[in-house]
């Protein structure tokens, strides 16, 4: 999963572009749910938040490392549950 700096000025560019609607406001910035980010793994070659950024603020969450196969598994039950 990927995850939002605290540098983050909450221009609200990434959220509706994220496919899984992992992003969300947070208490002072916006937040990824590291149960729903596939780091769009599933929907597109590249995360889709870090492309839309502005200021760069996203990066993979060091607690949340994945590899490929894990990020598919995440998005098979994503689908499977909606
Ligand atoms: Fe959403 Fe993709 Fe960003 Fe994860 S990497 S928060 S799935 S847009
Ligand atoms: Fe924050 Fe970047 Fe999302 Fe804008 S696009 S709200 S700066 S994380």
């Amino acid at each position: 999963a990927l995850i939002i700096l605290d540098s983050c000025i909450n221009c609200d560019m990434c959220d509706p572009e994220c496919p899984n609607m992992a992003i969300s406001m947070g208490e002072e910035v916006y937040e990824i749910d590291p149960n729903l980010c596939t780091e769009c793994v599933g929907h597109y070659d590249n995360p889709t938040c870090v492309s839309v950024c502005p200021i760069d603020c996203i990066e993979v969450d060091p607690e949340h490392k994945e590899t490929q196969e894990q990020l598919m598994e995440k998005f098979v039950l994503i689908q499977e549950a909606k």
